[in-house]
């Protein structure tokens, strides 16, 4: 089955992009996702294919108008989640890409100028998301990092068949700490007990470590984390409100 990604933005040439080389790119060669990046200018009415309006009220910049989105969303063939970028929209989560890349694919609706008319998200059923907070000049890069951590998870993508699962946020955590050759640099080596070929020893090694970094660097992580592990007698989940 084929990840299939059709992307409404004012930049269709801006696609695949980054996401033509390396691991997306190959996996696109071979089929594994398909990309249709279409213009929402082409679903302009007038003479002048106007796809914005000044904001009413006043203000400044321009404001994407719902009848021209609303044609581009109605364009694509339903069946997939509509999402799109908005810095209010949900953050972006490696579990919500998970769900993403098992799923048919995405369609995605990316803004330009001041963003979207507030009507659009009433009118049709719309997942907003963003990539963290920071205001980009469109949503045509938060598309991309977000196709791009879906496509790295599509079956066969990866090399090994396990690979990811280890990796920063899969498990909660973030990923413990790399070492490779050479063995001696700079003077400093690597830890002796990576080099113990002592698989237990190694793996505790590593769950200390991942525990140690997400606590140190990312609290929130670690609050959520340990929030989780922790479970009542009934097996629910102890929220925080009752930890
Ligand atoms: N006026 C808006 C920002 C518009 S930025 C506001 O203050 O919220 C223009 C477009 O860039 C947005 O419509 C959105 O599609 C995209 N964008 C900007 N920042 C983003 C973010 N952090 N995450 C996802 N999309 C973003």
């Amino acid at each position: 089955m084929t990840f299939a990604a059709t992307i409404l933005t004012l930049y269709p040439e801006m696609f695949p992009g980054p996401l033509g080389l390396s691991l997306a790119g190959r996996a696109l060669g071979e089929g594994k996702w398909s990309l249709d990046a279409r213009n929402i200018r082409d679903f302009a009415t007038d003479k002048h294919s106007t796809v914005d309006g000044t904001p009413a009220g006043g203000g400044a910049g321009m404001v994407l108008r719902p009848d021209i989105l609303a044609a581009a969303i109605d364009s694509v063939s339903a069946g997939r989640p509509l999402l799109a970028m908005t810095p209010r929209g949900a953050p972006l989560t490696q579990a919500r890409v998970r769900r993403l890349a098992e799923g048919p694919g995405v369609t995605i609706l990316c803004g330009r100028f001041e963003g979207f008319d507030e009507r659009i998200f009433a009118a049709r059923e719309i997942e907003e998301v963003s990539i963290g907070d920071y205001i980009l000049s469109g949503g045509e890069m938060g598309a991309m990092v977000l196709l791009d951590a879906c496509i790295r998870l599509l079956p066969g993508v990866m090399g090994a068949a396990h690979s990811g699962v280890d990796e920063s946020f899969e498990t909660g955590l973030l990923e413990y700490p790399q070492y490779t050759r050479p063995y001696e640099w700079e003077g400093r080596t690597i830890p002796e007990v990576l080099r113990s070929g002592d698989h237990a020893r190694i793996s505790a090694w590593r769950k200390h470590m991942a525990e140690t970094e997400t606590r140190l660097r990312r609290p929130d992580l670690w609050e959520r984390h340990e929030g989780a592990r922790v479970q009542s007698p009934s097996g629910a989940r102890r929220t925080k409100k009752d930890a």
